[in-house]
């Protein structure tokens, strides 16, 4: 496989050549009201094979953000999932990979008042990448607090997954980044705990797994509602999804972000407060190993969430 980009990228329903997939740069101030995903592929070694993991509920958001921005996409979750199969097989890989399903105006601007028209046919790409799996890295992150708020459902709503809402992403997380810290957390309006900037975030208080409800400010994860389940489930964790206080998350045993991106990555402080004893917690541990098993496919249970490539 090529190394510097795909061969190929699905294309408005055909699997075209990556050279052949161009906008005008006229399109760009458009773009922000574009929607797109992040979804991921794990090589299972010992199996030789690729596996895609939860694609039909990522493309089920997809077609959520695409209808709360009314845009007109004539393509079913059902062919977004197929052309993204293909296109991994197509393109030939043989390690971990990332999906960027993306949905927008591709017409060139024209000049004069902006005005969206919700008839107009959106174009959609699906773009994979090799991206390897962070999830076995041995540290946790330093968070900060960005000073920043979460923008609110009913302002600019995080649930739906638009370019537009990562300018507030962006802003928490070269803040956080400038502090010094490696992560960023965000507060909504309510004061309470949201997420980071692009992943959801759980903290354990006396073994119990609590993470903000989607109704806090977030954007409805995957793979927040994986571990929920898987914790609830196969470990046999209490889960609470509730409201959390900042402080709380200051005296909590044990916290992680998770998204499709970052996986489960261990959090050993927030605002340089240390978490429990600054290593990994042990139920972080146990969570992000069950998941890594699963999305590779080493673990069988939940066949139904993978997608054998
Ligand atoms: N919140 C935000 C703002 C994100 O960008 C992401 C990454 N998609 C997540 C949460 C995690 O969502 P998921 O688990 O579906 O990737």
């Amino acid at each position: 496989m090529n190394h510097e980009h795909p061969e190929f990228l699905w294309y408005n329903g055909k699997i075209v050549p990556w050279d052949n997939v161009t906008i005008h740069a006229t399109v760009i101030p458009s773009l922000t009201s574009s929607v797109f995903e992040g979804i991921r592929a794990y090589w299972n070694p010992d199996e030789g094979r690729l596996y895609g993991f939860r694609f039909r509920e990522h493309y089920e958001r997809f077609a959520d953000s695409i209808k709360l921005m009314r845009m007109n996409v004539p393509y079913s979750v059902d062919e977004f999932v197929d052309g993204s199969v293909e296109t991994l097989r197509r393109n030939g890989h043989d390690s971990d990979a990332y999906l960027r399903p993306a949905a927008y105006s591709g017409h060139p601007h024209q000049g004069g008042q902006w005005m969206p028209d919700p008839d107009q046919v959106q174009d959609v790409f699906i773009h994979t990448k090799s991206w390897p799996s962070i999830l076995t890295r041995e540290d946790g992150i330093h968070c900060g607090f960005s000073s920043w708020t979460r923008i609110p459902d009913h302002i600019l709503p995080p649930r739906i997954k638009c370019h537009a809402n990562y300018a507030n992403s962006r802003l928490a997380s070269i803040e956080t980044t400038i502090n010094g810290y490696e992560g960023a957390l965000i507060l909504n309006m309510q004061g309470k705990v949201a997420e980071g900037p692009g992943a959801c975030v759980m903290m354990v208080r006396r073994g119990k797994v609590i993470t903000p409800p989607v109704t806090a400010g977030i954007l409805e994860s995957i793979t927040r509602d994986t571990l929920i389940e898987i914790s609830r489930d196969v470990l046999g964790l209490e889960v609470e999804e509730r409201d959390i206080d900042r402080t709380e998350l200051y005296v909590a045993d044990e916290a992680f972000f998770c998204g499709t991106g970052m996986e489960v990555i261990p959090i050993a402080s927030i605002d340089r407060y240390p978490l429990g004893d600054g290593q990994i917690g042990t139920l972080t541990l146990k969570i992000r190993s069950l998941y890594h098993d699963l999305v590779r496919g080493i673990d069988k249970r939940y066949a139904h969430w993978r997608i054998a490539i």
